[in-house]
């Protein structure tokens, strides 16, 4: 797993890292949304999710109702079966998320999603590097720098591109 190549730089530049996504939280700097766009570009053609998978070894998406009926007709069962079965709800903020890790839905001999197609939108939007509201979840992505790879190179590429034009 590629995590591990990464996990202690991560954690050695996380506290570097969230003080540059805090300046971002307060001000926004201009063309950000186009230039996460093409952050993201560099950062995907460097990092492999196949190689790592650790979001879904690890971590829990959230789960709207009708995703959960989708999905849950999908694997063949009935949306309280599969509810009882792999869900539960965050008693701290009401979210519907899963019991256990992995995911329910991770491959482990390939590290591929199974309903990939179908996936929560939570999955499909992870990690945030090209949401609108970038500024306002940065405290996630900060979050995310000492576990997914892919966040550290987008951060560090981000702070190395904003400091040359100095944000
Ligand atoms: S999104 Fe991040 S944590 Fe998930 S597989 Fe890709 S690099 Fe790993
Ligand atoms: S649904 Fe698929 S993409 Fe989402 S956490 Fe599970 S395995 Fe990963």
């Amino acid at each position: 797993m590629i995590v591990s190549k990464f996990e202690r730089r991560g954690a050695q530049k996380k506290k570097e890292l969230k003080k540059f996504l805090k300046k971002i939280e307060k001000k926004a700097p201009r063309g950000l949304i186009k230039t996460n766009a093409e952050v993201a570009k560099e950062t995907w053609s460097e990092v492999d999710c196949l190689a790592c998978a650790n979001c879904c070894l690890k971590m829990t998406p959230t789960f709207k109702k009708v995703e959960i009926k989708r999905i849950a007709a999908h694997v063949g069962m009935t949306t309280k079966e599969y509810f009882d079965k792999y869900l539960e709800v965050d008693e701290s903020n009401g979210d519907i998320v899963n019991k256990n890790t992995p995911c329910q839905h991770l491959n482990l001999k390939d590290n591929k999603c199974s309903i990939y197609e179908i996936r929560p939108a939570d999955c499909r939007l992870f990690p945030h590097f090209e949401r609108k509201d970038f500024n306002e979840v940065s405290y996630v992505i900060a979050e995310n720098v000492p576990r997914c790879p892919a966040t550290l190179v987008f951060v560090e590429k981000l702070k190395e591109r904003l400091d040359s034009v100095q944000v």
